[in-house]
């Protein structure tokens, strides 16, 4: 069975690139009915806050990125840690190394001036027929890895192809240090080894911990995963994406009114391709996503296309979760809902060319406030030629049949009564009712401002 996982480190917030390799696991893992880790690498204590956790597991939620299992913290799994390397010790895959950090130091300078790579001269590495130096009573050891010395390491990554390393490439890592505690790299194969995990999609900044992983692995008897290593996601400029591009919190997303359907779908493709491709579903997604077709080139974030693409799931969504989403907003800009159009069919009479929920909040904005036309468009627009126009438009208010349609065909015969020109009534109405210049098609907005408004307001200039 399928066991994918998501292994974030909890010392920032939920970024893009960890949004995107928790997608595709997640997703890899729906797509064969498999189970979804979320495993929290929570080591680095200087650097780990619970509030980090949090603002992971809020965007994961926030995406829909549901987890099978977890979340598991590393730091509570100390004990299973000590107890696989006391085992290793056993086993003689692993040993104690009674050399200071000054001596190691001094070890790699000697191969470094040689014009070696420098590395650790395996002094405490205990080999057949070879005495070992006496144990310094004085100091405490660390635990270091017994890494092959000869051949390589190979595997097929899903992303990349064939990746080989040389075993000379790699030192005797230091599994745990003096006080016990245990190092990255041997965490993370432990569990992913407890954890049964069966496919490693991970950022390509991993690259060079896999060949060590999969040592440590093969050392203590595991079952090797499959790994894929993604590229990073770079900026429009091409540098990696970082702060100066905006937002790279996934949770600034919800604020600026995306959808998360529009930020998966966009995660989803930026990596990934399903010939052309571009809109689809989750659930469409997870059928799909079986591994082939991931991008090997790094993939430039491109805010157009995500935009787009939230114009596309705003004018697919439901217009009362619309609503739900748009109304803080509208809220905090002082809107009024009394005795205003309903919000959510407002919603469905703008969305079509919003981009943001925000947007599409702001465009409402003028269904639900007192319309404060500007004194110098009034005398441009609301001309002595329209006047009698307008009269004429009040009057059959009370009487006009209350559609779209019904409205446009009076107005058309008001204007042609009058010998005007759509614009030359519109432009006056929707300044008196609205407010602004810029509205939707007036017969559209003038129904849904229902027949007392509309009386109120225009009765206000006759
Ligand atoms: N904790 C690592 C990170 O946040 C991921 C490790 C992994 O996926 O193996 O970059």
């Amino acid at each position: 069975p399928v066991r994918t996982r998501f292994a974030p480190s909890p010392t920032g917030f939920l970024h893009l690139g960890g949004a995107r390799t928790a997608l595709y696991s997640w997703a890899f893992a729906r797509h064969f009915g498999g189970t979804f880790v979320l495993r929290i690498e929570d080591t680095d204590l200087e650097r780990s806050t619970p509030e980090a956790v949090q603002a992971i597991i809020d965007g994961m939620q926030w995406l829909g990125l549901d987890h099978d299992e977890g979340p598991f913290y590393q730091m509570q799994r100390m004990d299973r840690y000590r107890e696989v390397i006391a085992q290793m010790l056993e086993a003689g895959t692993a040993y104690h190394c009674y050399c200071t950090p000054e001596e190691v130091e001094a070890m790699r300078e000697r191969f470094r001036e040689a014009g070696e790579k420098p590395r650790y001269d395996g002094t405490w590495r205990p080999e057949e027929g070879k005495t070992l130096p006496a144990i310094r009573a004085d100091r405490k050891p660390v635990v270091r890895f017994k890494n092959p010395l000869d051949g390589d390491v190979t595997w097929h990554d899903v992303v990349k192809g064939p990746i080989t390393i040389s075993n000379k490439e790699l030192d005797d890592l230091v599994i745990a240090r003096t006080d016990g505690t245990p190092t990255y790299n041997f965490c993370v194969a432990v569990d992913d080894w407890d954890m049964r995990i069966t496919h490693v999609l991970r950022g390509d900044d991993h690259v060079n911990n896999t060949p060590r992983q999969i040592n440590i692995l093969r050392a203590i008897g595991a079952e090797l995963p499959q790994y894929g290593h993604l590229p990073m996601i770079l900026g429009a400029d091409g540098a990696k994406l970082s702060k100066r591009h905006g937002a790279v919190s996934v949770m600034e997303y919800p604020a600026q009114g995306f959808l998360p359907e529009a930020m998966l779908n966009y995660l989803a493709r930026l990596g990934w391709s399903h010939g052309d491709d571009e809109v689809f579903s989750m659930a469409q997604f997870c059928e799909w996503f079986n591994l082939d077709h991931l991008t090997a080139s790094p993939a430039q974030f491109n805010n157009e296309k995500l935009a787009w693409l939230n114009n596309h799931w705003i004018k697919a969504a439901d217009n009362a979760r619309l609503a739900e989403l748009a109304k803080p907003r509208l809220l905090e800009a002082g809107a009024v809902f009394d005795g205003a159009p309903d919000l959510a069919t407002v919603l469905a009479l703008l969305k079509e060319r919003a981009h943001t929920v925000n947007e599409l909040a702001d465009a409402a904005m003028l269904f639900f406030r007192d319309p404060q036309p500007d004194a110098a468009l009034m005398t441009q627009h609301f001309t002595d030629a329209v006047k009698p126009a307008l009269a004429q438009f009040a009057e059959r208010i009370a009487t006009v049949e209350w559609t779209k349609e019904a409205i446009a065909a009076m107005l058309k015969e008001v204007l042609a009564a009058n010998g005007l020109k759509m614009p030359q009534l519109a432009m006056p109405l929707r300044l008196i009712v609205t407010g602004q210049l810029q509205t939707p098609a007036i017969d559209a907005v003038l129904q849904l401002f229902g027949r007392d408004v509309v009386t109120a307001r225009v009765a206000k200039y006759l």
